[in-house]
């Protein structure tokens, strides 16, 4: 599913079609055979599919592998409460994470599970197409920047991020959770929250230019190789998980 080998859909109807059927498939993932012997849901992330801003946290917790949705514990509801003070809400945003399961006793994500989730992420970003991404704490900033450099010198730095097809904004931003009990940085996570209306009031910046992937030939008087049915009961079961609005 790499997103050089996927066409990329036009309209936002199609973009969440496929947005859906990304989902089916981080359903079945077993990549990483022992967070996939452990969750309890896959947790592929939530929200509007057709958001200009998205967060990308580290990984589901106890309370997320159990409702399959992300942030739903307390770092969420800090989460909930900035978007408010900032005039938004969850309905606005998409929020997803590095993993899509829980790594188990909510130990640290190891290097080859992040690297087994990293696709899916990106075909997230291609296809809701965010103006902005905050990515939440260090491991969702070294993931999307590559580079080990920590949230703590770069929050609050917008930069340019070409991630796949999509250009973006990334805003590291401190993780809730680091906030939660500490007041000072819950202050400066404010702050930074503070300056989101305005990154995502400006333009959006120059896409890449898309490669056109042309139609593989088929030979002539071979018949056109049948079409795989679409897998509709799991793309409605799909629609609760997503929390699309
Ligand atoms: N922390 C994260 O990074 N992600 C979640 O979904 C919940 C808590």
């Amino acid at each position: 599913m790499s997103s050089v080998e996927s066409p990329q859909p036009e309209s936002a109807a199609d973009r969440r079609e496929a947005l859906k059927e990304v989902l089916t498939q981080v359903q079945g993932c077993v990549r990483c055979s022992e967070l996939a012997a452990a969750r309890r849901n896959v947790v592929f992330g939530a929200g509007n599919a057709d958001a200009e801003l998205m967060f990308v946290g580290e990984a589901p917790g106890a309370s997320e592998d159990e409702q399959g949705l992300p942030f739903v514990g307390q770092a969420g509801k800090l989460l909930e409460k900035l978007l408010v003070e900032i005039g938004m809400t969850r309905a606005d945003v998409f929020i997803a994470n590095v993993l899509k399961c829980r790594p188990p006793g909510n130990r640290d994500p190891l290097p080859v599970e992040i690297e087994n989730c990293r696709e899916y992420l990106y075909r997230q970003v291609e296809l809701i197409q965010p103006k902005v991404i905050c990515s939440l704490g260090n491991f969702s900033t070294k993931l999307l920047r590559g580079e080990q450099t920590g949230i703590t010198r770069l929050h609050g730095q917008p930069q340019p991020l070409t991630l796949g097809r999509r250009t973006v904004r990334l805003y590291p931003i401190f993780h809730p959770a680091a906030a939660l009990y500490t007041p000072r940085m819950l202050e400066t996570l404010r702050e930074d929250f503070a300056r989101l209306p305005a990154l995502l009031a400006m333009e959006e910046l120059e896409q890449p230019e898309l490669l056109e992937i042309p139609e593989p030939a088929t030979p002539e008087g071979e018949p056109e190789p049948e079409e795989a049915p679409a897998p509709e009961a799991a793309v409605d079961e799909g629609v609760d998980q997503l929390g699309l609005f």
